[in-house]
Protein backbone atom coordinates (compact mmCIF):
# COMPACT_ATOMS: atom_id res chain seq x y z
CA UNK A 1 0.00 0.00 0.00
CA UNK A 2 1.75 3.06 -1.07
CA UNK A 3 1.50 5.95 1.79
CA UNK A 4 -1.29 7.52 1.70
CA UNK A 5 -1.23 11.67 2.23
CA UNK A 6 -2.23 13.62 5.11
CA UNK A 7 -6.15 13.02 5.32
CA UNK A 8 -7.01 17.12 5.25
CA UNK A 9 -8.22 19.13 8.24
CA UNK A 10 -12.14 20.23 8.26
CA UNK A 11 -11.20 23.68 7.98
CA UNK A 12 -14.15 24.77 9.64
CA UNK A 13 -14.07 22.68 12.85
CA UNK A 14 -10.56 21.53 13.07
CA UNK A 15 -12.05 18.17 13.24
CA UNK A 16 -10.92 15.10 10.53
CA UNK A 17 -13.07 13.46 8.91
CA UNK A 18 -13.36 10.35 11.08
CA UNK A 19 -14.69 12.35 13.69
CA UNK A 20 -17.21 14.63 11.37
CA UNK A 21 -18.51 11.07 10.21
CA UNK A 22 -19.47 10.40 13.65
CA UNK A 23 -20.89 13.51 14.40
CA UNK A 24 -21.88 15.59 11.44
CA UNK A 25 -25.98 16.12 11.06
CA UNK A 26 -26.56 14.70 14.54
CA UNK A 27 -28.54 15.96 17.57
CA UNK A 28 -29.97 13.66 19.99
CA UNK A 29 -31.20 16.77 22.47
CA UNK A 30 -34.35 16.84 19.74
CA UNK A 31 -34.82 13.09 19.91
CA UNK A 32 -35.61 12.41 23.22
CA UNK A 33 -31.50 11.53 23.65
CA UNK A 34 -31.74 8.72 21.15
CA UNK A 35 -28.58 8.19 18.99
CA UNK A 36 -29.84 7.99 15.76
CA UNK A 37 -32.36 10.43 13.74
CA UNK A 38 -35.32 8.68 13.86
CA UNK A 39 -37.15 8.00 10.32
CA UNK A 40 -39.68 10.58 9.79
CA UNK A 41 -42.03 9.08 7.30
CA UNK A 42 -44.61 11.92 6.07
CA UNK A 43 -46.43 14.15 3.51
CA UNK A 44 -48.52 16.76 5.52
CA UNK A 45 -46.57 18.86 7.98
CA UNK A 46 -49.27 20.88 10.25
CA UNK A 47 -48.93 23.98 11.32
CA UNK A 48 -50.49 25.94 14.76
CA UNK A 49 -51.53 29.22 12.79
CA UNK A 50 -52.26 30.69 9.45
CA UNK A 51 -49.17 32.47 9.32
CA UNK A 52 -46.79 29.60 9.98
CA UNK A 53 -48.95 27.78 7.55
CA UNK A 54 -47.61 30.67 5.15
CA UNK A 55 -44.21 30.05 5.66
CA UNK A 56 -43.92 32.84 8.65
CA UNK A 57 -42.64 31.10 11.18
CA UNK A 58 -39.09 30.10 9.66
CA UNK A 59 -39.57 26.80 8.89
CA UNK A 60 -38.04 25.43 6.00
CA UNK A 61 -40.28 22.00 5.73
CA UNK A 62 -43.64 22.61 5.14
CA UNK A 63 -43.95 19.55 3.04
CA UNK A 64 -42.61 15.67 2.84
CA UNK A 65 -41.24 16.57 -0.18
CA UNK A 66 -39.29 19.29 0.50
CA UNK A 67 -37.31 17.68 3.77
CA UNK A 68 -37.61 15.93 6.74
CA UNK A 69 -35.52 15.94 10.04
CA UNK A 70 -33.83 12.61 7.99
CA UNK A 71 -33.45 13.82 5.26
CA UNK A 72 -31.81 17.18 6.71
CA UNK A 73 -29.43 15.02 9.13
CA UNK A 74 -28.35 13.36 5.66
CA UNK A 75 -28.21 16.26 3.25
CA UNK A 76 -26.02 18.00 6.53
CA UNK A 77 -23.62 15.16 6.62
CA UNK A 78 -22.85 14.67 3.07
CA UNK A 79 -22.57 18.02 2.53
CA UNK A 80 -20.06 18.72 5.81
CA UNK A 81 -18.30 15.74 4.27
CA UNK A 82 -17.97 16.58 0.77
CA UNK A 83 -17.19 20.53 1.66
CA UNK A 84 -19.94 22.26 -0.41
CA UNK A 85 -22.83 24.57 0.88
CA UNK A 86 -25.93 22.55 0.24
CA UNK A 87 -26.81 18.91 -0.62
CA UNK A 88 -30.04 17.18 -1.98
CA UNK A 89 -31.21 13.69 -1.95
CA UNK A 90 -32.58 12.12 -5.13
CA UNK A 91 -34.14 8.56 -5.91
CA UNK A 92 -30.73 7.53 -7.10
CA UNK A 93 -27.33 8.53 -8.50
CA UNK A 94 -28.68 8.70 -11.88
CA UNK A 95 -31.46 11.05 -10.92
CA UNK A 96 -28.79 13.45 -9.01
CA UNK A 97 -26.87 13.55 -12.56
CA UNK A 98 -30.15 14.21 -14.41
CA UNK A 99 -31.14 16.48 -12.37
CA UNK A 100 -28.29 18.60 -12.55
CA UNK A 101 -28.39 18.42 -15.63
CA UNK A 102 -32.16 19.56 -15.91
CA UNK A 103 -31.17 22.23 -13.43
CA UNK A 104 -28.43 23.81 -15.30
CA UNK A 105 -28.72 24.11 -19.44
CA UNK A 106 -31.42 24.66 -21.48
CA UNK A 107 -32.02 24.74 -25.33
CA UNK A 108 -29.22 26.29 -27.32
CA UNK A 109 -27.04 25.52 -24.94
CA UNK A 110 -23.98 23.42 -25.15
CA UNK A 111 -22.39 20.95 -22.67
CA UNK A 112 -18.28 19.30 -22.40
CA UNK A 113 -18.85 15.41 -20.93
CA UNK A 114 -15.95 13.03 -20.38
CA UNK A 115 -15.96 10.92 -23.05
CA UNK A 116 -14.76 7.93 -20.18
CA UNK A 117 -18.45 8.83 -18.05
CA UNK A 118 -20.99 7.03 -16.31
CA UNK A 119 -22.51 5.21 -19.50
CA UNK A 120 -25.93 5.83 -19.01
CA UNK A 121 -25.25 9.83 -18.29
CA UNK A 122 -24.25 9.51 -21.88
CA UNK A 123 -27.62 8.17 -22.55
CA UNK A 124 -28.93 11.34 -21.04
CA UNK A 125 -27.26 13.23 -22.74
CA UNK A 126 -27.67 12.15 -25.69
CA UNK A 127 -31.78 11.37 -25.84
CA UNK A 128 -33.57 13.35 -22.86
CA UNK A 129 -30.91 16.56 -23.60
CA UNK A 130 -30.74 15.94 -27.37
CA UNK A 131 -34.65 16.24 -27.30
CA UNK A 132 -34.77 19.31 -25.64
CA UNK A 133 -32.05 21.68 -27.55
CA UNK A 134 -28.98 20.73 -25.67
CA UNK A 135 -25.99 19.41 -27.57
CA UNK A 136 -23.50 17.54 -26.12
CA UNK A 137 -19.88 16.99 -27.06
CA UNK A 138 -17.63 14.58 -25.66
CA UNK A 139 -14.22 14.82 -25.10
CA UNK A 140 -10.87 13.12 -24.24
CA UNK A 141 -10.80 12.76 -20.25
CA UNK A 142 -7.15 13.43 -20.48
CA UNK A 143 -7.46 16.51 -21.81
CA UNK A 144 -6.77 19.01 -18.93
CA UNK A 145 -6.43 22.55 -19.58
CA UNK A 146 -7.05 22.14 -23.41
CA UNK A 147 -10.67 22.01 -22.61
CA UNK A 148 -10.33 25.89 -23.73
CA UNK A 149 -9.91 25.17 -27.34
CA UNK A 150 -13.81 23.00 -27.00
CA UNK A 151 -15.03 26.13 -25.17
CA UNK A 152 -17.68 27.73 -27.45
CA UNK A 153 -19.90 31.18 -26.86
CA UNK A 154 -22.63 28.63 -25.76
CA UNK A 155 -21.20 26.56 -23.34
CA UNK A 156 -23.09 26.34 -19.96
CA UNK A 157 -21.89 23.18 -18.25
CA UNK A 158 -18.56 20.58 -18.39
CA UNK A 159 -19.27 17.53 -16.94
CA UNK A 160 -16.29 15.62 -15.01
CA UNK A 161 -15.87 11.81 -13.53
CA UNK A 162 -12.51 10.94 -12.18
CA UNK A 163 -11.14 8.18 -12.82
CA UNK A 164 -13.65 7.43 -15.52
CA UNK A 165 -16.09 4.62 -14.88
CA UNK A 166 -15.05 1.24 -16.03
CA UNK A 167 -11.40 2.58 -17.60
CA UNK A 168 -9.95 4.76 -14.62
CA UNK A 169 -8.87 8.14 -16.67
CA UNK A 170 -7.88 10.65 -13.87
CA UNK A 171 -8.68 13.73 -15.32
CA UNK A 172 -6.82 17.29 -14.33
CA UNK A 173 -10.18 18.97 -12.44
CA UNK A 174 -8.02 22.10 -11.57
CA UNK A 175 -6.87 22.71 -15.27
CA UNK A 176 -10.54 22.35 -16.31
CA UNK A 177 -11.73 24.62 -13.78
CA UNK A 178 -9.04 27.53 -14.19
CA UNK A 179 -11.09 27.65 -17.82
CA UNK A 180 -14.47 27.28 -16.89
CA UNK A 181 -14.63 29.02 -13.38
CA UNK A 182 -13.92 32.44 -14.99
CA UNK A 183 -16.04 32.36 -17.67
CA UNK A 184 -19.08 31.28 -15.23
CA UNK A 185 -19.18 27.55 -17.03
CA UNK A 186 -20.98 25.32 -14.99
CA UNK A 187 -18.42 22.87 -13.67
CA UNK A 188 -19.82 18.86 -12.15
CA UNK A 189 -18.37 15.98 -11.06
CA UNK A 190 -19.14 12.51 -10.41
CA UNK A 191 -17.56 12.10 -7.48
CA UNK A 192 -18.70 8.39 -6.91
CA UNK A 193 -15.54 6.42 -7.11
CA UNK A 194 -13.79 8.75 -4.31
CA UNK A 195 -16.89 8.74 -2.06
CA UNK A 196 -17.56 11.89 0.02
CA UNK A 197 -14.76 11.05 1.86
CA UNK A 198 -11.75 10.25 -0.20
CA UNK A 199 -12.01 13.16 -2.73
CA UNK A 200 -13.53 17.15 -1.82
CA UNK A 201 -13.87 18.27 -5.49
CA UNK A 202 -14.96 21.54 -3.91
CA UNK A 203 -11.04 22.61 -3.12
CA UNK A 204 -10.70 21.74 -6.98
CA UNK A 205 -13.16 24.27 -7.57
CA UNK A 206 -15.78 22.64 -9.12
CA UNK A 207 -19.86 23.86 -8.94
CA UNK A 208 -21.62 20.85 -8.21
CA UNK A 209 -20.65 16.99 -6.18
CA UNK A 210 -22.81 14.12 -7.23
CA UNK A 211 -22.72 11.09 -5.63
CA UNK A 212 -24.19 8.18 -6.10
CA UNK A 213 -24.89 7.04 -2.39
CA UNK A 214 -26.11 4.22 -3.60
CA UNK A 215 -22.46 2.73 -3.65
CA UNK A 216 -20.48 2.93 -0.37
CA UNK A 217 -22.68 5.99 1.65
CA UNK A 218 -25.78 2.92 1.69
CA UNK A 219 -22.80 0.38 1.60
CA UNK A 220 -24.19 -2.50 2.23
CA UNK A 221 -26.43 -3.00 -1.61
CA UNK A 222 -29.52 -2.63 0.14
CA UNK A 223 -30.70 0.54 -1.33
CA UNK A 224 -30.37 3.49 -4.16
CA UNK A 225 -29.74 7.08 -3.54
CA UNK A 226 -28.43 9.98 -4.86
CA UNK A 227 -26.83 13.09 -3.24
CA UNK A 228 -26.26 16.23 -4.95
CA UNK A 229 -23.53 18.85 -3.42
CA UNK A 230 -23.73 22.54 -4.18
CA UNK A 231 -21.87 25.49 -3.87
CA UNK A 232 -23.46 28.63 -2.34
CA UNK A 233 -23.28 30.03 -6.37
CA UNK A 234 -25.45 26.91 -7.60
CA UNK A 235 -27.01 25.68 -4.34
CA UNK A 236 -30.77 28.04 -5.50
CA UNK A 237 -30.72 26.82 -9.02
CA UNK A 238 -30.31 23.55 -8.80
CA UNK A 239 -32.75 23.40 -5.63
CA UNK A 240 -35.31 25.15 -7.66
CA UNK A 241 -34.79 22.53 -10.72
CA UNK A 242 -34.68 19.51 -7.79
CA UNK A 243 -38.00 20.77 -6.26
CA UNK A 244 -39.19 21.70 -9.82
CA UNK A 245 -39.04 17.82 -10.60
CA UNK A 246 -40.47 16.69 -7.93
CA UNK A 247 -37.55 14.64 -6.46
CA UNK A 248 -37.25 13.31 -3.55
CA UNK A 249 -35.82 10.38 -1.23
CA UNK A 250 -37.51 7.67 0.25
CA UNK A 251 -37.63 7.46 4.24
CA UNK A 252 -36.10 4.02 4.57
CA UNK A 253 -33.27 4.72 2.10
CA UNK A 254 -32.28 7.88 3.46
CA UNK A 255 -32.14 5.87 7.21
CA UNK A 256 -30.08 2.63 5.59
CA UNK A 257 -27.68 6.18 4.36
CA UNK A 258 -27.53 7.18 7.77
CA UNK A 259 -26.71 4.15 8.83
CA UNK A 260 -24.28 3.32 6.27
CA UNK A 261 -22.35 6.60 6.11
CA UNK A 262 -21.45 6.35 10.34
CA UNK A 263 -18.71 3.34 9.27
CA UNK A 264 -17.99 4.61 5.78
CA UNK A 265 -14.24 5.30 6.85
CA UNK A 266 -13.78 1.95 8.15
CA UNK A 267 -14.87 0.56 5.78
CA UNK A 268 -13.39 2.61 2.96
CA UNK A 269 -10.13 1.94 4.76
CA UNK A 270 -10.42 -1.70 4.07
CA UNK A 271 -11.63 -1.81 0.52
CA UNK A 272 -8.46 0.91 -0.51
CA UNK A 273 -5.85 -1.60 1.36
CA UNK A 274 -7.64 -5.15 -0.53
CA UNK A 275 -8.04 -3.36 -3.53
CA UNK A 276 -4.71 -2.14 -3.73
CA UNK A 277 -3.21 -5.25 -2.69
CA UNK A 278 -5.52 -6.97 -5.22
CA UNK A 279 -4.59 -4.97 -8.26
CA UNK A 280 -0.83 -5.94 -7.33
CA UNK A 281 -1.82 -9.22 -6.91
CA UNK A 282 -3.14 -8.87 -10.76
CA UNK A 283 -0.06 -7.14 -11.62
CA UNK A 284 2.37 -9.98 -11.56
CA UNK A 285 0.18 -12.90 -13.31
CA UNK A 286 0.57 -13.64 -16.57
CA UNK A 287 -2.96 -13.45 -17.48
CA UNK A 288 -2.95 -9.79 -17.20
CA UNK A 289 -2.05 -7.31 -19.52
CA UNK A 290 -2.88 -3.98 -17.81
CA UNK A 291 -3.98 -2.96 -14.34
CA UNK A 292 -6.21 0.30 -14.16
CA UNK A 293 -5.73 0.95 -10.69
CA UNK A 294 -4.91 5.10 -9.71
CA UNK A 295 -3.22 4.49 -7.03
CA UNK A 296 -1.13 2.00 -8.80
CA UNK A 297 2.61 3.87 -8.93
CA UNK A 298 2.56 2.25 -12.51
CA UNK A 299 -1.09 4.27 -13.90
CA UNK A 300 -0.41 7.10 -15.79
CA UNK A 301 -2.81 9.71 -13.95
CA UNK A 302 -1.53 8.44 -10.86
CA UNK A 303 0.33 11.97 -9.82
CA UNK A 304 -2.82 12.97 -10.10
CA UNK A 305 -4.77 11.05 -7.69
CA UNK A 306 -1.89 11.56 -4.87
CA UNK A 307 -2.43 15.25 -5.66
CA UNK A 308 -6.21 15.41 -5.55
CA UNK A 309 -7.21 12.39 -3.94
CA UNK A 310 -6.95 11.25 -0.07
CA UNK A 311 -7.84 7.42 -0.71
CA UNK A 312 -9.03 5.03 -2.70
CA UNK A 313 -11.96 3.00 -3.05
CA UNK A 314 -12.37 -0.79 -3.87
CA UNK A 315 -12.84 -0.15 -7.80
CA UNK A 316 -10.32 -0.91 -10.55
CA UNK A 317 -9.91 -3.00 -13.40
CA UNK A 318 -7.71 -5.00 -15.31
CA UNK A 319 -7.43 -6.15 -19.29
CA UNK A 320 -6.47 -9.55 -19.76
CA UNK A 321 -4.40 -10.52 -22.32
CA UNK A 322 -6.19 -11.94 -25.42
CA UNK A 323 -7.92 -15.19 -24.63
CA UNK A 324 -10.44 -17.26 -26.28
CA UNK A 325 -14.31 -16.37 -25.24
CA UNK A 326 -14.93 -19.62 -23.48
CA UNK A 327 -11.93 -19.56 -21.22
CA UNK A 328 -12.61 -15.89 -20.17
CA UNK A 329 -16.63 -16.87 -19.45
CA UNK A 330 -15.40 -20.03 -17.73
CA UNK A 331 -13.07 -17.80 -15.42
CA UNK A 332 -15.75 -15.66 -14.84
CA UNK A 333 -18.25 -18.26 -13.95
CA UNK A 334 -15.94 -20.48 -12.12
CA UNK A 335 -15.36 -17.57 -9.35
CA UNK A 336 -16.91 -18.27 -6.14
CA UNK A 337 -16.50 -15.10 -4.12
CA UNK A 338 -16.64 -12.54 -6.95
CA UNK A 339 -20.49 -12.35 -7.65
CA UNK A 340 -21.49 -11.08 -11.22
CA UNK A 341 -23.94 -8.23 -11.03
CA UNK A 342 -23.96 -4.58 -12.02
CA UNK A 343 -23.30 -1.33 -9.35
CA UNK A 344 -20.58 -2.01 -6.41
CA UNK A 345 -19.71 -0.47 -2.91
CA UNK A 346 -21.36 -3.04 -1.24
CA UNK A 347 -19.33 -5.09 1.57
CA UNK A 348 -19.17 -8.53 -0.86
CA UNK A 349 -17.20 -8.81 -4.01
CA UNK A 350 -17.75 -8.56 -7.87
CA UNK A 351 -16.74 -8.78 -11.37
CA UNK A 352 -18.06 -7.60 -14.43
CA UNK A 353 -16.95 -8.03 -17.77
CA UNK A 354 -16.83 -4.52 -19.68
CA UNK A 355 -16.34 -3.08 -23.34
CA UNK A 356 -16.33 0.62 -24.42
CA UNK A 357 -15.19 0.39 -27.54
CA UNK A 358 -17.85 0.57 -29.34
CA UNK A 359 -19.70 3.60 -27.66
CA UNK A 360 -16.70 5.98 -27.17
CA UNK A 361 -16.99 8.82 -29.84
CA UNK A 362 -13.94 11.13 -28.47
CA UNK A 363 -10.99 8.64 -27.98
CA UNK A 364 -10.64 5.44 -28.98
CA UNK A 365 -10.00 2.37 -26.61
CA UNK A 366 -8.26 0.04 -28.17
CA UNK A 367 -7.27 -3.28 -26.00
CA UNK A 368 -6.64 -6.70 -27.42
CA UNK A 369 -8.21 -8.51 -24.40
CA UNK A 370 -11.70 -8.77 -22.08
CA UNK A 371 -11.74 -5.97 -20.08
CA UNK A 372 -12.92 -6.86 -16.51
CA UNK A 373 -13.91 -4.32 -13.87
CA UNK A 374 -13.76 -5.68 -9.82
CA UNK A 375 -14.99 -4.59 -6.94
CA UNK A 376 -13.16 -5.93 -3.94
CA UNK A 377 -15.66 -6.34 -1.43
CA UNK A 378 -14.63 -6.65 2.64
CA UNK A 379 -13.60 -10.30 3.10
CA UNK A 380 -10.12 -11.88 3.56
CA UNK A 381 -7.76 -11.29 0.42
CA UNK A 382 -6.49 -14.46 1.03
CA UNK A 383 -9.59 -15.88 0.21
CA UNK A 384 -9.92 -13.89 -2.61
CA UNK A 385 -6.22 -14.56 -3.92
CA UNK A 386 -6.85 -18.39 -4.02
CA UNK A 387 -10.67 -18.00 -5.49
CA UNK A 388 -8.77 -15.68 -8.66
CA UNK A 389 -5.98 -18.65 -8.89
CA UNK A 390 -8.44 -21.18 -8.90
CA UNK A 391 -10.34 -19.09 -11.79
CA UNK A 392 -7.12 -18.41 -13.78
CA UNK A 393 -6.43 -22.47 -13.67
CA UNK A 394 -9.92 -23.17 -14.59
CA UNK A 395 -8.93 -20.57 -17.90
CA UNK A 396 -5.48 -22.21 -18.69
CA UNK A 397 -7.14 -25.16 -19.12
CA UNK A 398 -9.24 -23.73 -21.81
CA UNK A 399 -6.54 -21.79 -23.82
C1 LIG B 1 -23.61 3.66 -10.15
C2 LIG B 1 -23.17 4.97 -10.64
C3 LIG B 1 -24.07 5.98 -10.91
C4 LIG B 1 -25.57 5.78 -10.82
O1 LIG B 1 -26.01 5.51 -9.55
P1 LIG B 1 -27.42 4.78 -9.24
O2 LIG B 1 -27.62 5.08 -7.81
O3 LIG B 1 -27.23 3.35 -9.57
O4 LIG B 1 -28.44 5.44 -10.13
C5 LIG B 1 -23.58 7.20 -11.32
N1 LIG B 1 -22.26 7.41 -11.47
C6 LIG B 1 -21.35 6.46 -11.23
C7 LIG B 1 -19.91 6.76 -11.41
C8 LIG B 1 -21.78 5.21 -10.81
O5 LIG B 1 -20.86 4.25 -10.61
Amino acid sequence: MSNPPDRPDNPERGERPATRLAHAGRDPTRFAGFVNTPVFRGSTILFETVDGLQGGGGRTTTYGRKGSPSIDALQDTIAELEGGARTLLTPSGLAAISATLLSLVGAGDHILVADSVYRPTRLFCDGVLARLGVETTYYDPLIGAGIDALLRPNTRLVFVESPGSQTFEMQDIPAIARHTGPRGIWLVADNTWASPLYCNPFRLDVDVSIQSATKYVVGHADALLGAITCTERASEQVTRGVQALGMTAGSEEVYLALRGIRTLGVRLERHWRSGLEIARWFATRPEVATVLHPALESHPGHAIWRRDFTGASGLFSIVLKPAPKPAVTAFLESLRLFGMGYSWGGYESLVVPFDVAAFRTATEWRSEGQGLRFHIGLEDTGDLISDLEQGFEVMAALV
